[in-house]
């Protein structure tokens, strides 16, 4: 058996029928940027995330991009974000002029805490921190986050580009989210079949700053009241993901079954199966592995000769990175993100992964010796 790290083709029965059809009426109507079918994605989006505002964007840097300065992040700006996380985080910071301070991970939780929080706000006394939350959770204090950044006038802008469908307590992760981002590439749990990206805030003066920036800067056809830039969502992507926001539930369960049977199942002690806090239901992206990184080398020879696909998210810390060095401000760092970019493994995880494919993972995870 061939079991790939991710197979984002298995649709549902229909699925490509209809997005087809739908397509078809695209093309026949000549709606292809903007137009009504992005305003029905919103207002779908918007339900289903219980936001106050949900905006439609070209990719998910861009939405950082776009948060930032609808949050009020200009240029010089000292802007604080976790070592481990995507680059595209560190790039939106520098992208809109701002200075990123990169603060270490916990080893525990893998993601930011609230005391390396404040310790950072009181190091460098930044303009905003750009919280992101990974793997499909969400960062263990994102509520205590919130509550300190507001205590402070620190904006607070949340990196969701994996957190669909998660929720803290009972409650989506994005529906009290002062300002929060999305990414729709296709590999992310609400794909679309290109690139886009999303914006949401319960703030309607960011919602508004929002659509203008993304629109050239337009207050009116040809009255430009900022610099913004061209980041419109797509009718052809906003079709196709209208029509995968039916299904996403469905694959959220899905997703949430595999990483669950491996967590019930995986009894290999060269690998500690992770998994998010007790407050926060997980929506499956990932499932997350640490090994020492002694071990992990073999481990990702012996998956290779098993045919087992397999991710290591994210190889290296942010600080490290050689094109973060012109643009850096400072760092906090222990060590910690680096320990994490070394021994972190991602197994095989998406919708409508088959029992017998999660059997064999299983099966080959807990035969490799060390
Ligand atoms: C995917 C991702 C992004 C960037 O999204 P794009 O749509 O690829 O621009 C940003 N942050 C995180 C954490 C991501 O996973």
């Amino acid at each position: 058996m061939k079991v790939p790290f991710i197979d984002i083709l298995r649709y549902e029965n229909n699925f490509l029928e209809t997005v087809s059809a739908k397509a078809a009426e695209l093309l026949k109507n000549g709606h292809f940027v903007g137009g009504p079918v992005v305003g029905q994605f919103e207002a779908a989006l918007k339900d289903y995330t219980k936001t106050s505002y949900a905006l439609g964007c070209a990719n998910g840097t861009d939405a950082i991009q776009l948060a930032l300065r609808a949050a009020g992040v200009e240029k010089n700006d000292k802007v604080l974000l976790p070592d481990m996380t995507f680059w595209a985080t560190f790039e939106a910071i520098v992208n809109v002029g701002a200075v990123p301070y990169t603060i270490d991970v916990s080893r525990e939780t893998l993601h930011l805490t609230l005391a390396s929080v404040k310790e950072g706000v009181e190091k460098f006394n930044p303009k905003a921190i750009l919280m992101v939350h990974l793997y499909g959770w969400a960062c263990p204090e994102t509520l205590e986050i919130r509550e300190y950044c507001k205590s402070k006038n620190v904006i607070l802008v949340e990196d969701c580009a994996q957190a669909i469908g998660v929720k803290i307590k009972g409650e989506s992760i994005l529906t009290n989210a002062s300002v929060s981002t999305t990414s729709f590439y296709p590999a992310k749990v609400l794909g679309a079949s290109g690139d886009a990206g999303g914006v949401f805030t319960t703030d309607e003066k960011v919602a508004t700053a929002t659509k203008i920036l993304l629109n050239h800067g337009r207050t009116g056809h040809y009255d430009h009241g900022m610099i913004g830039w061209n980041s419109r969502l797509g009718a052809y992507e906003a079709m196709f993901m209208v029509e995968s926001l039916k299904h996403l539930d469905a694959r959220l369960d899905s997703r949430r079954h595999v990483v669950e049977e491996y967590r019930k199942k995986i009894n290999n002690p060269a690998l500690k199966m992770m998994a998010p806090s007790k407050d926060v239901w997980e929506n499956g992206y990932l499932s997350v592995a640490l090994m020492t990184p002694e071990t992990r080398p073999a481990f990702i020879e012996y998956l290779k000769a098993n045919d087992i696909g397999y991710g290591t998210v994210y190889p290296g810390a942010m600080s490290v990175q050689p094109g973060a060095a012109a643009h850096i401000g400072g760092k906090i760092s222990h060590g910690h993100a680096e320990w994490i970019s070394k021994s972190v493994i991602n197994l095989p995880c998406f919708a409508y992964m088959k029992q017998e494919e999660i059997d064999y993972v299983v099966e080959k995870v807990n035969a490799f010796k060390a």
